[in-house]
């Protein structure tokens, strides 16, 4: 599982960032990528990179400012446009009005798609568990920012343990039908009488990973509780040290802000993006040193960086 950045800048475009979307690469778990809000330009990012648009099954928007969504349109018509590519549906989850909006615009510019888009729209009532499936649950909460905006936590399911299948030859458990029951933890035994005991061959299950992306928000006990554990929280840090009011003002946080959240949720790994373009290289090191001091395990991530979860 990967999270690839496909636009890190807040607000507008600037040469070394584009405006907001991320990618959540679970190619090995469920052969999907899941983007998180798709500002302008996203479509030209994901030339970038090796995400494959059909592969997009589901987009999830954190709130309705335009640099967090008008990238949709392009982005949806476009990915009709995959040659000899299987047409797959599509899934939008986000704030009230996100349907009207697409809807609009593909209206609009008279672009006709020839794949399903199922809308998932919610309001300040309808949120909490917002998804889940076999493999993943998803959460969203709303957060605090100048219009309504939502940060998703998801949470992969625990992983079941697997056979050792070294172990059971090493036992004298012949290959075949036995080690399916085995690994369906069943205990057997063998021809000559050995039990063998399924617990002892299957390794215990793994917990699941926990992936926390916020929107746009001031330093809010919301973030806090969407990241409790989480393995990465993406957070955004629009200002720096010292900008606490104007931060306020804007409906933002500050790079210090995001590291106490990182550190009153308790979570392995914090990457702040969302970073003005008034930021020059040398602020980008400071931004990092100064959250440092709250908590240790951080990284101002860059436009197309791809981070292993
Ligand atoms: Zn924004």
């Amino acid at each position: 599982m990967d999270i690839q950045f496909l636009g890190t800048g807040a607000g507008q475009p600037s040469k070394a960032r584009n405006v907001s979307s991320l990618a959540l690469k679970l190619l090995d778990e469920i052969n999907e990528v899941w983007l998180f809000d798709c500002g302008e330009g996203t479509q030209n990012r994901i030339l970038e990179t090796t995400i494959r648009p059909r592969k997009v099954r589901k987009i999830f928007i954190t709130h309705l400012h335009g640099d967090h969504i008008f990238g949709l349109p392009g982005f949806l018509s476009s990915r009709a446009f995959q040659a000899n590519e299987e047409q797959t549906d599509l899934e939008i989850y986000g704030p009230q009005g996100i349907k009207s909006f697409v809807l609009t615009s593909l209206r609009v510019s008279g672009s006709r798609l020839p794949y399903r888009i199922h809308f998932h729209e919610f309001d300040q009532d309808s949120l909490g568990k917002i998804l889940e499936t076999d493999k993943f649950t998803v959460y969203a909460e709303e957060l605090d920012h100048t219009i309504f905006c939502v940060g998703y936590r998801v949470m992969q399911k625990d992983l079941e343990g697997t056979l050792d299948a070294e172990k059971l030859k090493a036992a004298g458990v012949p290959f075949g039908p036995l080690f399916g029951k085995i690994k369906n933890g069943q205990d057997v035994v063998l021809e000559d009488g050995t039990e063998i005991k399924a617990a002892d061959y299957i390794s215990a299950p793994r917990p699941g990973k926990i992936i926390t992306i916020l929107g746009d928000t001031r330093k809010t006990n919301a973030s806090v509780r969407l990241a409790v554990n989480a393995d990465v929280l993406v957070h955004e840090s629009t200002y720096g040290k010292g900008d606490e009011k104007i931060a306020r003002n804007h409906g933002h946080s500050t790079n210090m802000q995001a590291a106490q959240v990182a550190a009153e949720a308790g979570v392995k790994r914090l990457l702040l993006n969302h970073i003005s373009a008034r930021f020059l290289s040398k602020d980008i090191s400071q931004l990092k040193k100064d959250a440092a001091s709250i908590f240790d395990n951080v990284h101002v991530v860059k436009d197309l960086e791809e981070v292993e979860i």
